[in-house]
């Protein structure tokens, strides 16, 4: 075979960038091992360099064992990358599709090298099954309206891949091609393509490292803004949210709920700090229970938390707060070695013109110190009379809301 020494170096360059790829997931992977999906990224990048160089470098020097092993490789890349990049969107093909799909490929390879040759039918097989195999993956991961950018890109960057095997093997077979299966491998029209499929790999992976950095990112920052102990927003994480809350919406109503539990050092005191802990973490997961996914609920303080509200009322929140306050008054006591009164004291306000974060904090402070000194176990707000439309409640919740309501 007489293939100079530059066309050589120029089919190996982008194999030996995905390579080097392949070398940069394996690493991440060692480092960050709960990334699963790493590994057969890495996998896919090495076995498609492996592919590139049983071609370029004619190992073994043979068209069909050839044809046949870059195609293992080829397949088992694609099948490999298909599953790194469907299991970061916690989805699978699983294991017994990717043996199907490696054992059909190969067959078919083997019967157009063996029984009937043809090495358009190969090509076809190839390609079209590629593509065919790309594309479903990247409509499983097709992003929801309110997915991250980088998803985004990364769907129609593999989107894009996927469809290109379908022209690009139409322009393969098509009257410019030179079918000869000793001289096609060298013709520089399939050469070319070769590389651009690699070329297209390179960028494909780049997104996908790019994304992969990007959850990173996205890990460290929930960790920064999430408390370990309640799974609800720290103070740094409620009040960064809030502000891009705020410069979202500046015109609806936004409501404020502060809630502190009542006598808490006394449950310390009489059942430990670690009954107090469980205490904390269920009264976190009430508030998450009792309030929608658009709302920001923070622990502020020790045993103090923090609901904003977006689109809500004073009326409606003083519902919801009513809400959180008697479950835990039924509920909370349950993480307690035995009944006893577990409660907490709530102030709800709702926005007013120009208001920031902290002077809500302020007023939302003082109606909770009115719910304490009303006796705690209540929820106090501002203007009661003006605002709550009892007509709208039904009677039980009318009762307990006029019973534990107190105005400042
Ligand atoms: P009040 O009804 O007036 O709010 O009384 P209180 O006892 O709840 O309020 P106080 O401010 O006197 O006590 C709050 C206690 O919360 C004191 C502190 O040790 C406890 N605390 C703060 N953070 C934690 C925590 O992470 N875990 C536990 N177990 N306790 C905490
Ligand atoms: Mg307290
Ligand atoms: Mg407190």
């Amino acid at each position: 075979m007489v293939t100079s020494h530059s066309t050589i170096a120029m089919s190996l360059i982008a194999p030996g960038t995905l390579f080097v790829f392949g070398c940069v997931f394996c690493s991440a992977w060692l480092v960050e091992r709960r990334r699963h999906y790493l590994l057969p990224l890495a996998l896919a990048c090495v076995l498609f360099s492996g592919g590139a160089l049983v071609q370029v470098l004619h190992l073994p020097d043979a068209p069909y064992p050839n044809a046949m092993i870059s195609g293992v490789f080829y397949t088992s890349a694609v099948i490999a990358a298909t599953e790194g990049i469907l299991r970061r969107s916690q989805k699978r093909f699983g294991l017994a599709m990717d043996i199907v799909l490696l054992a059909t490929f190969t067959g078919l390879l083997w019967y157009f090298c063996y029984v009937t040759p043809n090495l358009i039918a190969r090509i076809c097989v190839q390609n079209f099954g590629y593509g065919a195999i790309l594309v479903v993956a990247s409509l499983r991961i097709a992003p929801q309206s309110n997915a991250r950018r980088i998803d985004r890109t990364l769907f129609w960057i593999m989107f894009i891949f996927a469809v290109q095997f379908f022209p690009r093997t139409a322009l393969t077979v098509g009257p410019n091609a030179v079918f000869s299966a000793t001289t096609f491998g060298q013709s520089p029209f399939w050469q070319a393509l070769q590389v651009s499929v690699a070329i297209m790999g390179v960028i494909l992976a780049f997104a996908i490292l790019a994304a992969a950095f990007s959850d990173l990112l996205d890990d460290l920052r929930q960790e920064r803004d999430v408390d370990i102990l309640t799974k609800v927003l720290n103070r740094r994480g409620f009040e960064e949210r809030s502000e891009i809350l705020f410069r979202r919406v500046s015109k609806i109503p936004l409501s404020l709920v502060l809630c502190d539990l009542d006598h808490f050092k006394s449950i310390n005191d009489t059942y430990g700090h670690q009954s107090g802990d469980d205490v904390l973490r269920r009264f976190g997961q009430m508030l998450i229970n009792e309030v929608r996914g658009s709302d920001l609920v923070g622990r502020i303080g020790g045993e103090e938390f923090a609901v904003l509200m977006p689109d809500t009322s004073e009326a409606e929140a003083v519902a919801i707060a009513e809400r959180i306050r008697s479950a835990a008054e039924n509920n909370l006591h349950q993480v307690l070695p035995v009944k006893r009164a577990t409660t907490a004291s709530f102030g709800v306000i709702e926005r007013r013109a120009g208001e920031n974060l902290r002077q809500m904090m302020g007023r939302a402070d003082k109606l909770l110190y009115t719910a304490k000194s009303a006796g705690r176990n209540r929820v106090a707000r501002e203007n009661f009379s003006a605002t709550v439309d009892e007509s709208n409640l039904e009677d039980p919740v009318r009762e307990r809301l006029s019973a534990r309501v107190a105005t400042h």
